[in-house]
């Protein structure tokens, strides 16, 4: 696996893979890379023939100056898992080289709409700097897809309206969530948490499986079945900033009439010193329930 932090050592890189007609995918991460990331490298592994992956602490997106400056950076162990599970180029670029102007004076994308709802409510400026910096690295890269993790359910649909709108050459490409045994989605915001409160986080997952039986078995009182759940966080110690039922396709709010397999439960909690995402497309509770019945008969 080559390592480069530089722009010009990236494109004569580049430049080289597509004259062999190499079909390149990216990964993009920001580092302290766990069992979700390296799912993500195995998809983009079945899909092209070179993988670039790259780590960068993007600033821009972070809305709280000591969330960016405690961020966990683990860049040795990153690199051996990376090129373990296949990586062929890893971009490591230092601050300046992304912003030589400071991120306070780039260029900037926004996408609106989307943006303004659950996350993008909560992190003012937040889907700004991930749209600019997955911009650019897809110029820099200009892969032929890129892998991005369901688990960021917002950001994934944030990226793929930026990637139409703009026009940009890149499929996109989602992959489900990896979990720990107890429900728990794999963060690196994980290492946050004590070991108490990552057996209590599996509430989470707990709560988004109960809103999504009680949907299936008919329930369209969504905004009763949010503020239930959201109570049921807070009585825990949890601080929510939301627990939301909405449309797959566009993070709506659902109507009476819409099948509760076009929808997606979406929640946000503090925990101590984490704030924790998550999500549950109810056709992947209904997958998950139907595999754990063939299981146990
Ligand atoms: P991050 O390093 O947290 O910015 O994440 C980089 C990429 O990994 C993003 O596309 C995330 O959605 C994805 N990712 C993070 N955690 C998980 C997970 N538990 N399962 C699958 N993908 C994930």
């Amino acid at each position: 696996m080559r390592v480069v932090t530089q722009v010009s050592d990236l494109r004569s890189l580049l430049n080289a893979w597509r004259r062999a007609d190499d079909e390149v995918s990216f990964v993009p991460t920001m580092g302290n890379i766990h069992e979700g990331h390296l799912s993500l490298i195995e998809e983009a592994r079945k899909r092209s023939d070179r993988i670039v992956s790259s780590i960068f602490v993007n600033p821009m997106q972070f809305d709280r100056p000591n969330d960016y400056g405690r961020y966990p950076r683990t860049f040795e162990e990153d690199k051996r898992q990376l090129q373990d599970a296949g990586v062929d180029l890893l971009f490591n670029p230092p601050a300046e080289v992304i912003y030589p102007r400071g991120f306070e004076n780039s260029t900037y994308v926004d996408v609106p709409g989307i943006t303004d709802i659950l996350c993008g409510a909560h992190r003012p400026g937040h889907f700004r700097g991930v749209a600019t910096i997955v911009c650019k690295l897809f110029n820099l890269v200009q892969p032929k897809l890129a892998v991005f993790g369901e688990k960021d359910y917002q950001q994934l649909l944030v990226v793929r309206r930026m990637v139409e709108d703009l026009n940009i050459p890149v499929e996109i490409v989602g992959a489900p969530t990896s979990r720990e045994q107890n429900g728990l989605a794999m963060s690196s915001r994980n290492n946050y948490l004590s070991d108490a409160e990552r057996q209590q986080a599996a509430l989470i997952f707990q709560l988004m499986c109960e809103t999504a039986e009680q949907v299936i078995a008919g329930s369209r009182d969504y905004k009763i079945l949010e503020a239930k759940a959201k109570q049921v966080l807070a009585e825990d110690g949890f601080e929510p900033d939301y627990f939301s039922i909405l449309t797959l396709e566009g993070l709506n709010t659902p109507s009476d009439m819409s099948p509760p397999d076009e929808l997606v439960v979406l929640v946000a909690a503090h925990l101590g010193q984490a704030r924790l995402i998550d999500n549950l497309p109810i056709h992947q509770y209904t997958a998950l329930a139907e595999s754990k019945a063939s299981h146990a008969s």
